[in-house]
């Protein structure tokens, strides 16, 4: 059991990983940066350390300062969260050669799914349904990139191997534009990531975003917790998530399923994992693999009883997993709504000082948030300010929670989505199940 684990990262998650820690007896240390100094959670710490000043190239991203950080306060590990370090594989090197441990899988896992063509035929060989595509980097044969696109079908995504964040990614129509498309997407990604490969992949029109959720530990045990859905999406954002994904096909969801566990037995997976799908008329494409907790956890969390961030730190202090795939029952429904801190049109992000903060409670509520009255969020980070997160026996029961928990919510002090939320839940195509990822915005009038 790992004695004492350092949280590199701040805001919801941080609490999330500091109450894990305290459940399992495990002494924390929290690191912020200088404003983050009245964070909830780094006044819970056992520990705290300030790496440095408010800019996260700075902070939460200053390698040697964390290092240092854990050579100090004695921290055996380190729980990177979500975002910022966790799914940069040098970090993880750096930190399991200075003799501590990575809560997360080995490095080289992380580098081979941070990029995308790797990752990609990686998970073809190992069995799970990927986009028909070009199997592989595009070379400069333009004879062989129009060929793979004529193979394929129009329109086709030229897509940046190094690419993140819904960012390098061009979408092309007829076969006019290839040529020049994969030219631009290249040098696009030549200057954004530092690396110019591109590779091709048939562009589906009206997915969802299906993904699968797995846990793995070191002794060879892989088990999955079922799927959510995450296709509301605003600008590659996810907004509104829930689990179990609604109205997917039976049979093809079982072989993903499968297939997930089979594909992390084959790569030596350890700890929490995301294989993220693309799903349309039945059958699921992979996109990619996120080598971390997400965002939405706890949905699935809802719906199985699994603490997965107690998971990851039980397995990373060389545990077993506390499961058997036969001991996870699926039992009800959850919904997750996305608190973010910005203008209800403009999304711009709208810091400020938070004066009132009611959060809804009752059966089948959960709320994860660092906020409380009179904190002040900075301007320097992400705007996610609270997950409200509802639970009910089926579909309906956990929306009609959901409806209610959200008019429970009362922020006052500064601009949230929260009426952006109350919409969503109201929406009768929504209710329905099933939307595709384009909606949200098609709403929006975007
Ligand atoms: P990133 O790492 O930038 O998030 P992804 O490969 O996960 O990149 O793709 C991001 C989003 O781009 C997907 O959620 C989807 O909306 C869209 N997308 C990616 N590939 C395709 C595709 N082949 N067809 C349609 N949409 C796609």
């Amino acid at each position: 059991m790992l004695d004492k684990v350092l949280i590199a990262n701040r805001g919801e998650i941080g609490l999330r990983i500091l109450r894990a820690c305290k459940e399992l007896g495990i002494k924390t240390v929290a690191v912020h940066s200088k404003v983050d100094v009245d964070l909830k959670h780094v006044r819970l710490a056992d520990e705290t350390v300030c790496i440095g000043p408010n800019s996260p190239t700075d902070s939460y991203l200053n390698i040697p300062a964390i290092i240092s950080a854990m050579e100090v306060t004695g921290a055996v590990a380190v729980h990177p969260g979500y975002g910022f370090l966790a799914e940069n594989a040098d970090f993880a090197e750096q930190v399991e050669r200075s003799g501590f441990t990575f809560i997360g899988p080995s490095a080289e896992v992380i580098r081979t799914m941070g990029d995308k063509v790797a990752a990609i035929d990686t998970m073809r060989k190992a069995g799970v349904p990927t986009v028909p595509g070009s199997n592989g980097a595009l070379d400069d044969d333009h004879e062989r990139s129009l060929q793979i696109a004529r193979d394929i079908g129009y329109p086709v995504i030229i897509k940046a191997a190094s690419g993140g964040g819904g960012r390098g990614m061009r979408v092309v129509q007829i076969e006019a534009h290839l040529i020049n498309a994969i030219g631009v997407t290249k040098m696009e990604a030549q200057n954004a990531f530092g690396d110019g490969t591109v590779y091709m992949e048939k562009f589906l029109e009206t997915p969802r975003h299906v993904e699968v959720q797995v846990l793995a530990d070191n002794l060879g045990n892989v088990i999955h917790l079922g799927d959510r859905d995450c296709s509301l999406q605003r600008r590659h954002q996810k907004v509104l998530e829930e689990a179990p994904a609604p109205a997917v096909d039976a049979l093809a969801r079982e072989e993903v399923l499968a297939s997930c566990v089979q594909a992390c037995k084959d790569i030596g997976y350890s700890g929490a994992g995301t294989f993220e799908f693309l799903y349309e008329e039945g059958h699921y494409y992979f996109i990619e693999m996120n080598t971390r907790v997400q965002v939405e956890h706890p949905v699935t969390e809802m719906i199985t009883g699994v603490d997965i961030v107690k998971e990851q730190l039980l397995v990373a202090g060389g545990e077993p997993l506390s499961f058997q795939q036969d001991d996870i029952i699926f039992r009800g429904h959850a919904f997750e709504c996305r608190i973010n801190a910005e203008d209800a049109k403009t999304f711009m992000p709208s810091p400020g000082t938070v004066k009132t903060f009611h959060t809804p409670g009752g059966n089948g509520v959960r709320v994860d948030s660092h906020l409380y009255c009179g904190y002040t969020i900075p301007p320097n980070y992400d705007s996610l300010i609270a997950k409200v997160i509802t639970y009910g026996k089926d579909r309906d029961a956990a929306l009609a929670r959901m409806r209610n928990a959200l008019d429970e919510l009362f922020i006052l002090g500064i601009k949230t989505n929260t009426d952006l939320q109350r919409d969503l839940v109201a929406d009768s195509e929504f209710q329905r199940g099933g939307v595709n990822i384009h909606y949200l915005e098609k709403k929006l009038g975007l």
